[in-house]
């Protein structure tokens, strides 16, 4: 069992890679850990489970305890004609699963390539790429409630999955940690094109298996996507705002090119769309920016401190708001302010 260390730097554990040093940070190296140290974690008002850093911006140093969980496995449940249970421990990094799973003929999560981050936080904002969100696969997941120490199971329709959100979330952080996920993939697959990139590209082939599919995801994130080990960055930034019919009306005769597509609940619009008409699409405003390729991606030259990135972030905001009057939230994690 790991002691509490003081003042850790949590720079190159994030993908924003701005200084900011935690009050306490704990590495669990087991579930049996976590259960131990049960205790000393309860004394934090303030906590936050770390993965990989790839949803987060520090504004500042973090006055709580940084919990990162190293739980590591693969395991193979059970399994039927058609599909396979499995069992992912929190700390394995999600592309390599998803590679993984494919190459054992385990078929789902071809679309959900190249994200950064680990298994453990793809069910916190239930991630999403190209057409298939995580939920689709999942069937259950395993955490431990942190206030109460209790081990729980949520089962798929129980984790009020929707676009970038979940029970988890709702519930704030620090308050749940996600030990492992179990996904049921298939054995025969079925493979998504409906995103139009995806479709087009494929459209004139003979065939298409799923590892041509995981490479065509790579490439075209590749190719709009800054690398965050060479620019970092935690992907988009805000969410794709949705908004009612009307409001789409609206919109939609004064900006005939207005990007959006239906949804249950309206209309969600192009968050990249609304923030590079607002003209900020390439912006530098010192050592922050808004990447060149994609207007949803605020990008770090090389500045330090989170706050200015969330400037950035703000000025964004509020000009998508007198342009458009639409409100833009932020999807990336915002963490550290000072009360
Ligand atoms: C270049 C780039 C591209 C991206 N593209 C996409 C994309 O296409 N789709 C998409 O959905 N996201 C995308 N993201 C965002 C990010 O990759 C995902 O949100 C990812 O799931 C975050 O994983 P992480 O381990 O880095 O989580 P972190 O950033 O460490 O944490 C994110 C949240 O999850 C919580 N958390 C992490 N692990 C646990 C756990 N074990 N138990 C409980 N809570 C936990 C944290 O407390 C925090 O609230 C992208 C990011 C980057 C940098």
């Amino acid at each position: 069992m790991q002691a509490i260390k003081p003042q850790v730097s949590l720079k190159e554990l994030t993908t924003f890679k701005v200084d900011s040093n935690a009050d306490g940070f704990l590495q669990l190296d087991s579930v049996d850990d976590i259960i131990e140290c049960l205790s000393q974690i309860q004394q934090y008002d303030q906590r936050l489970v770390l993965g990989g850093g790839s949803n987060i911006l520090m504004v500042g140093d973090y006055s709580g305890l940084i919990l990162y969980p190293q739980l590591f496995g693969i395991n193979l449940l059970d399994e039927s004609d058609n599909d396979v249970l499995v069992a992912v421990a929190a700390s394995e990094n999600w592309h390599n699963w998803v590679l993984h799973s494919s190459q054992q003929g385990w078929h789902g999560l071809e679309n959900l390539a190249l994200i950064p981050g680990t298994v453990g936080a793809a069910p916190i904002q239930n991630i999403g790429a190209y057409g298939v969100e995580v939920e689709q696969f999942i069937d259950y997941v395993e955490y431990i409630d942190l206030d109460s120490g209790v081990q729980h199971l949520k089962k798929q329709r129980e984790c009020e999955f929707a676009y970038r959100d979940s029970f988890f979330k709702k519930a704030g952080q620090g308050r749940y940690l996600v030990t492992q996920v179990v996904f049921r993939l298939l054995k025969q697959p079925q493979l998504n094109l409906t995103y139009q990139p995806l479709a087009s590209y494929f459209e004139d082939k003979p065939s298409v298996n799923p590892a041509d599919l995981i490479e065509r995801v790579c490439e075209i994130r590749r190719s709009k996507l800054p690398d965050p080990e060479l620019i970092p960055n935690a992907g988009s930034f805000f969410k794709n705002p949705v908004v009612a019919e009307s409001v789409y009306e609206q919109l939609k005769q004064s900006h005939p090119d207005l990007v959006a597509y239906p949804v249950d609940e309206g209309f969600k619009l192009a968050a990249g769309w609304l923030i590079e008409k607002a003209g900020f699409k390439g912006v530098k405003e010192g050592d922050v920016g808004v990447h060149t390729q994609q207007a949803l991606v605020l990008v770090n030259y090389g500045e330090t401190d989170g706050r200015k990135i969330w400037q950035l972030a703000e000025k964004i905001q509020q000009s998508v708001l007198q342009q458009f009057g639409v409100v833009l939230e932020a999807e990336v994690r915002i963490e550290g302010r000072q009360a």
